[in-house]
């Protein structure tokens, strides 16, 4: 089987760390792995110049066809002078938007080699291996109504609505507890069911779908107040969380940050059962490192891999990749972002030929 994947290698370092992805690809098509029609366009501000215009209605298009999408970055100072709806970063919140990809999918995964890079003691986060779903097209962030008005005392006043449907509720749960089954089976939902009925009514609808479709899930329920502290008190008691947009924007960030390095986050946003999903760094474009060859290209290729398990059922070589990783990792090879004592530095292509080298020594292996 041949699978159809899109590359959007984007802005700044996008292309840099793209083309690692792509070597990547090659060695899994000349190696027994995966095989794939592969079809390259522009994003953000490359396909402005390139098209006038962020995402092309022919990118699109050839997104929508696409079995998975997997992106660079967008964005950078060139574009700074754009007008607001043909700025880069446009280009990314169309595709979200037109393939309606309501989940995004947040991993927090603490290599053991990179213990040290978090802020939080190593027995905290040793380990960790957390996945956060939050909710991303609904919501506060796009509730109606919304805006900023003058009152008669002449006050202004600033408001927005929180609003969650039952359906869009179900969706992302539905996707969460899909998710738990594949990992260790556990799902914390989180919302402030104590003080907002939205939040109560996340509850009932997430016990509900429990109860009719998921009950071999281990569901609890939490504050998402709560949850931030937890996060940080005691992680690893986490295995998916599901959250609305508002707290999933918080919480992803912060769990995030427990493994301590942006270079290494992957992230994924999935919509509807046959709709493809879009695979990309929670990185930007790092225009200040951008051409040096100094970016780290491992959140794209976790983003690839996280393609691989989610989108295209080929969850053997995502872990094959996962654990080439770390093989790098433990070996003490590094990119200037993730440096420590006692480990060796080198580019984005280096770490690239780093992991082809692991891949083929666990290839001998196996042999
Ligand atoms: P950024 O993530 O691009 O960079 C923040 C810092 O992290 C920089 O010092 C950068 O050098 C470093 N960094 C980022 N990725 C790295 C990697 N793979 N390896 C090593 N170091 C890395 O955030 P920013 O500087 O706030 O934004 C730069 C541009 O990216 C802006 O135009 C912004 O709008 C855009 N942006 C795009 C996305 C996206 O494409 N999804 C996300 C965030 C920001």
């Amino acid at each position: 089987m041949t699978h159809k994947l899109t590359l959007l290698p984007g802005d700044g370092i996008g292309p840099e760390i793209m083309a690692e992805v792509k070597k990547l690809i090659g060695w899994l098509e000349s190696n027994n792995g995966p095989r794939f029609a592969i079809t390259e366009d522009h994003i953000g501000g490359s396909a402005y110049d390139a098209y006038g215009a962020p995402l092309a209605d022919e990118t699109l298009e050839k997104c929508r066809t696409s079995d998975a999408i997997v992106m660079g970055s967008v964005g950078g100072p060139k574009w700074d002078g754009v007008d607001y709806n043909l700025r880069p970063e446009a280009g990314l919140l169309r595709l979200r938007k037109e393939l309606d990809l309501f989940a995004n999918l947040r991993p927090a995964l603490v290599f053991d080699a990179l213990v040290e890079a978090s802020t939080l003691k190593p027995e905290i986060v040793k380990g960790l291996d957390i996945l956060i779903v939050r909710e991303l097209t609904g919501g506060v962030y796009f509730g109606e109504p919304r805006g900023i008005e003058t009152l008669e005392n002449g006050e202004r006043r600033g408001f927005n609505t929180q609003t969650y449907t039952t359906s869009e509720i179900r969706r992302v749960g539905r996707v969460a507890f899909e998710l738990a089954r594949k990992r260790s089976n556990r799902v914390t939902s989180c919302e402030k069911g104590n003080v907002m009925e939205s939040g109560k009514l996340w509850r009932e609808e997430i016990t509900a779908l429990h109860a009719e479709s998921y009950n071999d899930v281990e569901l609890s329920h939490m504050y998402a107040d709560n949850c931030a502290m937890q996060l940080l008190r005691n992680p690893s008691q986490f295995d998916v969380i599901v959250t609305d947009n508002l707290f999933g924007d918080i919480l992803s960030d912060e769990a995030a940050m427990l493994t301590g390095s942006l270079g290494m986050l992957p992230s994924a946003s999935l919509g509807a059962p046959g709709v493809p999903g879009l695979y990309e760094p929670v990185h930007g474009s790092a225009p200040d490192i951008a051409g040096q060859g100094k970016a780290n290209p491992l959140a794209t290729i976790l983003s690839f891999s996280m393609a691989l398990r989610y989108s295209l059922d080929e969850s053997d070589w995502a872990d094959a990749i996962e654990k080439a990783v770390q093989h790098v990792l433990e070996s003490g090879i590094r990119t200037a972002d993730i440096m420590a004592d006692q480990t060796r530095q080198v580019s984005t292509s280096g770490m690239g030929d780093a992991l082809i080298e692991a891949l083929d020594t666990m290839k001998a292996k196996a042999a």
